[in-house]
């Protein structure tokens, strides 16, 4: 039995497919139209730790800190979600605090010297979700699919195309939200990381560092994921090997098993950067839109937080 309005959501990435299964799951009657499925998105690409850096965006925090309890729920099954509950090192080359959500999270505590890599002055043990994204985008789209909400694979040239009666159509569409809506403030991040089978690492680790080009090691069972470069303005999904090649050299300096580790694969995604994620209301003409996109590189890290934003305003709009 549905109730309301039926909601049109365009885009199968993370958020795409988050907010649809809040939807469907709330019993809106759901449609996804995507270009690109699950495992040909952005969200495919990322490496992905729990980690609300987008902090110029305050809502990020609790939308992060939502997100987080349910991937936490998610670990009871890694193999199924592809979440599991991580402990690692987070260390800097600069004296710097840790940022005040850090010190929150379970496990927490400042990491001895001695425990420190070459070149690192501080860090800080914490424990997060750690997300296998093919793993992760699979159980997505299976869990959204028991809910009987069809999946087609269509690109829209407008948001209004999308509708084809009365719906509300979610503009869930990442980076190429620019595209739909004019909205110039989107910077592509390209973003490149390469997956390794595991050599025996169990803890992950992450380089402090927004400015110039942090590296991190993160473990999924079997496979680990090096990550990532941080490339703005540029729009291109071809791997560049010499990304790859240095994301091995330093990920190795950190760990030497990662250097002989056997290589499964190379992901390219485009980060959809925005100084706030966009997620509100707007009617164009007779169509009502809610926006949910220009999470940067913390879209993983917001999703079920920001869906369920979503589904507070579109029942707002069915009521
Ligand atoms: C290397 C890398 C590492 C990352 N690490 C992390 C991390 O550790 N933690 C974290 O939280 N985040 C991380 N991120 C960021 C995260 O991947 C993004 O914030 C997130 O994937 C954005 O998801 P999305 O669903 O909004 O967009 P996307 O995944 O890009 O999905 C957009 C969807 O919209 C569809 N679409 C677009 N235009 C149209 C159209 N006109 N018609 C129809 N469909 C359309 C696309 O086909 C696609 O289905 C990382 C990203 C990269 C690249």
């Amino acid at each position: 039995m549905h109730t309301g309005r039926g909601v049109v959501v365009v885009g199968a990435g993370v958020s795409g497919l988050t907010t649809a299964i809040c939807l469907a799951e709330a019993g809106h009657r759901v449609t996804v139209r995507a270009a690109e499925l699950d495992l040909d998105t952005t969200s495919f690409a990322a490496g992905a730790i729990w980690g609300p850096y987008l902090a110029k965006d305050k809502r990020i925090f609790p939308w992060s800190d939502e997100t987080r309890q349910i991937l936490l729920e998610l670990t009871a099954d890694p193999a199924t979600t592809g979440v599991r509950d991580g402990h690692g090192l987070e260390a800097a080359r600069t004296p710097v605090d840790p940022p005040a959500w850090m010190t929150a999270l379970p496990g927490f505590r400042p990491a001895a010297a001695e425990e420190l890599p070459d070149g690192f002055v501080v860090g800080w043990w914490y424990s997060a979700p750690l997300v296998d994204m093919p793993v992760y985008l699979r159980y997505l789209r299976g869990r959204l699919d028991a809910t009987g909400t069809p999946v087609e694979r269509r690109a829209v040239d407008a948001l209004a195309e999308a509708a084809e009666g009365d719906e509300i159509v979610v503009n869930c569409t990442g980076v190429y939200a620019g595209k739909l809506t004019g909205d110039e403030s989107l910077v592509p991040t390209r973003g490149q990381i390469v997956v390794v089978e595991n050599p025996g690492i169990e803890r992950f680790f992450c380089e402090h560092d927004e400015s110039a080009l942090p590296i991190a090691y993160l473990p999924h069972g079997p496979s680990l994921a090096l990550c990532g470069s941080i490339e703005p303005g540029r729009w291109d999904r071809e791997p560049n090997p010499d990304v790859s090649a240095r994301l091995i050299r330093m990920c190795a300096t950190i760990d030497p098993r990662v250097a002989t580790a056997k290589v499964l694969d190379h992901r390219v995604g485009i980060r959809p950067y925005r100084p706030t994620v966009r997620l509100e209301h707007e009617r164009i003409g007779r169509l009502d839109v809610v926006h949910n996109y220009g999470h940067g590189g913390a879209g993983v890290t917001a999703s079920w937080g920001c869906a369920n934003a979503v589904v507070r305003i579109v029942a707002g709009l069915s009521s």
